[in-house]
């Protein structure tokens, strides 16, 4: 089966616009067995957005477009579309009826030029769009006049927006997907993410001992992260599963705790989910890290449940007056030292209440580092209600990929820690 994606939006190609459909679509592609043969990427101009949507009709048995579904005199593709198909578009009551009601619920008034949203092209199918007006369409190209003896293709037209296209991707093209073009053959597919490893000491570990399942039709890959490796196992048609599942257990016996999680679930919410099902609290003094940590942990629904307190202390004083470091172990040791991350973790517990605090200070650079403490330098606590833990770790990367590698090293600290 040949499946061939379009992205319109001169933003792309200006790179005001990171093109995430691309993979995010050829990703959630490959996880459900398809394999995506050629990406297109074209500017908001109706003779090149025509000639690539017939160029991939006269090959493909799916084409997907993203974006140029909306209102605006730029947002061409449900039009040049119907035209080159030869459809004709009229006004579908229904889909009117959403967009009337969108506007009508946030009490804002409803733009004439939003209407166009409305017609839909004869003969095809309405992709609900919960989160936006313009709804996706999905077009059977039956016979298809751009291929070698009418062979039929399907063209599907989602919408630009990713909080638009991802929740219509999975609730109505999926199920088209799986009903009208299932795919060639089963496909089994298991991500482990693990952190606290990078790429070439994963495959080290697991290369060797997965290589008679390799031969057998397992698939193996590696996605390296800031911070995170992802291990994809995956295999195809009978015995599939069974052979995904042996995998897993040999990367789990040999990977052990440096598997954090399956599939898509982000550090932050693997420890949203422990801590809720431990009912456990927890409180943070951050100081290079800035509010990283909180902020990713906020980001997980029910958050709220575990996370009593974040406090962002930069300076001296700010350590010492709300988490009571002494300014004995900061004249001595410095800020960036075991010492004054131990005493923030232990002051954050006692002020926050919480069971768990997690502390972090470190040198983020350019400037500030020393022979003994060089850039990157970074300390992490992890106080409970018996005992504090401080590492040391050396990150010595751009100051945002230092924020985020050091906020993954400190809930994962968190994490490990936790009794199964
Ligand atoms: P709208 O109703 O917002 O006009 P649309 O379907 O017409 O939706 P576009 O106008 O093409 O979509 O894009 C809207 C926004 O969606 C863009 O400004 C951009 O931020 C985002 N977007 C579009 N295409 C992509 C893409 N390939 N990757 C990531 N974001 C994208």
């Amino acid at each position: 089966m040949r499946i061939e994606l379009i992205n319109t939006g001169s933003e792309l190609l200006l790179g005001r616009v990171l093109n995430t459909h691309q993979q995010w679509l050829c990703r959630q592609l490959a996880d459900l067995g398809y394999e995506v043969s050629r990406q297109t990427c074209i500017a908001d101009d109706a003779r090149q957005i025509q000639a690539a949507v017939s160029e991939s009709l006269s090959r493909a048995d799916l084409v997907i477009t993203t974006g140029g579904l909306g209102p605006t005199s730029d947002d061409l593709t449900r039009d040049l579309i119907a035209q080159l198909l030869g459809r004709e578009l009229t006004l579908d009551p229904e889909t009117l009826g959403r967009i009337e009601q969108f506007f009508a619920q946030r009490h804002r008034t409803m733009p004439a030029s939003a209407k166009v949203q409305a017609l839909i092209p004869a003969g095809a199918r309405v992709l609900r769009n919960d989160n936006g007006t313009a709804p996706g369409l999905a077009i059977e190209a039956r016979p298809n006049p751009f291929r070698a003896e009418g062979r039929p293709s399907w063209l599907i037209l989602l919408p630009g927006p990713p909080r638009e296209l991802r929740p219509m991707f999975a609730e109505s093209v999926v199920p088209l997907l799986t009903r009208e073009l299932p795919p060639p053959e089963r496909l089994v597919c298991l991500i482990l993410k693990t952190s606290g490893l990078g790429e070439s000491l994963v495959e080290e570990k697991i290369a060797g001992p997965l290589q008679k399942l390799v031969e057998s039709g397992l698939e193996l890959g590696y996605c390296a992260r800031i911070g995170e490796v992802d291990v994809r196992l995956a295999a195809r048609g009978g015995g599939a599963e069974s052979t995904v599942h042996q995998a897993e257990d040999i990367v789990r016996r040999l990977l052990g705790p440096l598997v954090f999680a399956v599939g898509d679930e982000s550090m932050e919410a693997t420890l949203v989910r422990m801590l809720t099902e431990r009912a456990k609290t927890l409180a943070l003094a951050e100081s290079c890290t800035g509010g990283m940590i909180a902020h990713r942990l906020t980001n997980v629904p029910g958050a709220s449940a575990v996370l009593k307190c974040g406090l962002v202390t930069y300076s001296n004083e700010a350590k010492r007056d709300f988490l009571g470091v002494s300014v004995a172990a900061l004249e001595e040791h410095g800020a960036v030292s075991d010492v004054v991350a131990r005493q923030m973790a232990q002051g954050a517990r006692q002020m926050c209440r919480a069971d768990y605090a997690l502390s972090v200070t470190g040198i983020a650079g350019p400037g500030g580092g020393s022979e003994a403490k060089p850039v990157g330098t970074v300390y992490v606590a992890l106080a409970d209600e018996k005992a504090t833990v401080v590492e040391r770790y050396f990150n010595p990367f751009d100051r945002e990929t230092f924020k985020w590698v050091t906020s993954q090293q400190a809930l994962d600290l968190l994490r490990r820690a936790l009794p199964a």
